[in-house]
């Protein structure tokens, strides 16, 4: 059967990695708003080109273009078909409230909301050392998690480069604007009681092992 989460943290809590396991684990569709806009930036599209000053600078994209860009991917037959983990979206209470609607007009429902948490020194040193993959979007870390040859993916030998947006301001505005636009949507998922908090601030498989067990996961 198809599963349907939400995934919501600060930058660099994991929500990547956990997203990746998930949808390993259950065939759901990964949907990273932040990689769809890279992805978009990458090829220069109207919308990549609107999104890049707002992302490079640690602001939000504004919500209109946000929600029409995640809905085209949920109304895809593929997602219909084999659910989604959503990572990084919703990200304000208007997009909750948007992705609520959506929802019901499909006539399905979320299985779980996971609100993902760590010290903030954790994020910190882990947002200043990552490494993603231009290719695969696998995700290192310079000294936690570095890949066996510098600069290359050990799973796709795809290019390594430092995101963007993990410069020291940018971090800092996008830590702000979690607490300030998107610490309310877990208040407003707590409040109908779909919210499940998991401790992120540990290795990312022992975090991968609680959400398994606590979503009662077996395999795809
Ligand atoms: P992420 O990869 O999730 O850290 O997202 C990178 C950046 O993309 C964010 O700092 C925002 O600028 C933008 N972004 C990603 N998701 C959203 C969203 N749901 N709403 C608005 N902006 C977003």
């Amino acid at each position: 059967m198809a599963i349907r989460l939400v995934l919501i943290g600060p930058p660099g809590v994991g929500k990547g990695t956990q997203s990746k396991l998930l949808s390993e684990l259950t065939g759901a569709r990964p949907l990273s708003s932040g990689l769809i806009f890279r992805a978009e930036i990458e090829a220069d599209t109207e919308l990549g080109q609107l999104a890049k000053d707002y992302i490079d600078h640690g602001h939000l994209v504004p919500n209109g273009v946000t929600i029409q860009m995640m809905f085209k991917r949920l109304r895809q037959e593929e997602t219909r078909q084999k659910g989604f983990i959503l990572d990084g979206f919703p990200r304000t209470v208007r997009q909750a409230e948007a992705l609520d609607e959506e929802l019901d007009k499909e006539q399905v429902t979320l299985d779980g909301v996971i609100s993902l948490q760590a010290p903030l020194d954790v994020i910190v040193h882990r947002l200043t050392g990552r490494l993603g993959c231009t290719k695969c979007g696998e995700i290192y870390h310079s000294v936690n998690h570095p890949p066996h040859r510098e600069g290359l993916c050990d799973k796709c030998d795809g290019f390594l480069v430092v995101r963007g947006d993990d410069t020291p301001e940018a971090i800092r505005e996008r830590l702000v604007v979690f607490e300030e636009a998107t610490a309310p949507v877990l208040d407003y998922y707590a409040a109908t009681g779909r919210l499940m908090a998991i401790d992120a601030g540990r290795e990312s498989d022992e975090v991968g092992a609680e959400l398994k067990q606590r979503l009662n996961l077996t395999c795809a």
